[in-house]
């Protein structure tokens, strides 16, 4: 089965990965921090806080930017549940904004529709939640331009979007968002098997993600009430969690990172490719942000018709797709809060027709030629 993502890992990885073992730290220590300084100077953004997880450096963003009972928190049903999630763990309410036909982004328009509406009704979201999605930045001076005429708080949700650019400037700068979230886990672009990082330019959302990530403690005799009673001292300051990274997985990480940019161009060499081969084909293909340059995390194609079937017939002919991403407003969970079908419909029928086929930087032309061969005969087979 070609699988539909795959990490790629070196002996120079396993070595890194090995160091640590015999080293004197194993959770947080010394390489963490050497990790965050690759990320932050690769991304230019002055700070970098890494977690066990997105889902963790998402939650722990929520949290810096207070997020909390009563908030709203959006985001787009056409994400992995953690972007909403999010939301949920601080009490907000979450809703929803449509995506864009062609992107399968963020709809800006929708969003400044849904956001008009929510003012006059006096429920503006606290947080925006735009996911780059396959790792295609959103359009982001839009966003900011309606962050600053509504008053709400960007946090990217950039799991797919290492090493992708936006407007010239690397994803994870935070150029145009309060906070941005990487994700680690091994089908993402680069991994540290479970791992996340948020990104910012604000030392002061910095420093309190980096005691949320450690139960809210803080060892640092500045930053306490009243005078440190010594070295031993330390004093929680909120109420945090156990997020932290450890150092074998920011080894790992960290060794990546050398690859990172390498990985990106295969995936990219990949995309052209695959677009190249199914121009003739009745499938659609991803369209482009004006202004952005994907990490390409995901290549996911449209199909007329009959996607179940195509979908079978493809995975029966060894090749492992998947789809991405059931509409989060459908899951059983969000339902219960009141959502329903028909709520979304782009993103309802986006999910419908879509299938990501594979991609990753290990795979070769040849197993890509295979990947379109079975599905030109899928589509032959069941035809709209
Ligand atoms: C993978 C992913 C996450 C969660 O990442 P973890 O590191 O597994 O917690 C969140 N959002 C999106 C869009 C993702 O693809």
């Amino acid at each position: 089965m070609i699988p539909y993502g795959r990490q790629s890992i070196s002996q120079n990885e396993i070595d890194a990965v090995v160091d640590v073992l015999r080293s004197d730290f194993l959770t947080q220590g010394p390489v963490v921090p050497r990790f965050e300084a690759s990320v932050a100077t690769f991304c230019d953004a002055p700070f970098a806080v890494a977690m066990n997880s997105a889902t963790s450096a998402l939650h722990a963003a929520c949290l810096a930017l207070e997020l909390g009972p009563g908030d709203l928190l959006w985001t787009v049903p056409n994400t992995f549940v953690a972007s909403a999630n999010c939301g949920r763990y601080c009490g907000a309410e979450v809703d929803f904004v449509d995506i864009d036909e062609y992107t399968w982004n963020i709809d800006v328009s929708a969003l400044a529709a849904k956001l008009h509406t929510a003012e006059s009704a006096g429920r503006l979201p606290k947080i925006v939640v735009p996911v780059h999605f396959a790792g295609q930045s959103c359009d982001m001076r839009a966003i900011r331009a309606l962050s600053q005429q509504y008053g709400f708080r960007v946090v990217e949700d950039a799991s797919h979007a290492i090493g992708g650019s936006y407007a010239s400037r690397p994803v994870g700068s935070c150029e145009f968002s309060d906070i941005t979230v990487f994700s680690f886990h091994p089908v993402k672009i680069i991994t540290s098997a479970e791992g996340g990082m948020a990104m910012t330019r604000d030392a002061d959302l910095a420093l309190k993600m980096q005691e949320l990530r450690s139960h809210g403690i803080t060892r640092d005799p500045a930053r306490m009430r009243g005078d440190s009673a010594g070295g031993w001292d330390y004093q929680q300051l909120s109420l945090g969690y156990n997020y932290r990274l450890t150092d074998v997985h920011a080894a790992l990480g960290l060794a990546q990172m050398q690859r990172m940019t390498g990985f990106v161009a295969r995936r990219r060499e990949l995309v052209a490719r695959y677009d190249e081969l199914l121009a003739d084909l009745p499938v659609i293909v991803p369209g482009r942000q004006a202004d952005a340059d994907p990490a390409w995390h995901l290549y996911v194609i449209r199909v007329p018709g009959r996607r179940r079937e195509i979908f079978d017939a493809l995975r029966n002919g060894g090749i492992g797709v998947n789809v991405h991403y059931i509409p989060v407003h459908l899951q059983p969970y969000y339902q219960a809060l009141g959502f329903q079908r028909g709520d979304f419909p782009v993103s309802e029928g986006y999910y419908e027709q879509a299938i990501t086929l594979p991609l990753y930087p290990d795979m070769t032309n040849e197993q890509q030629d295979q990947v379109v061969d079975v599905l030109m005969k899928a589509l032959q087979e069941y035809p709209a």
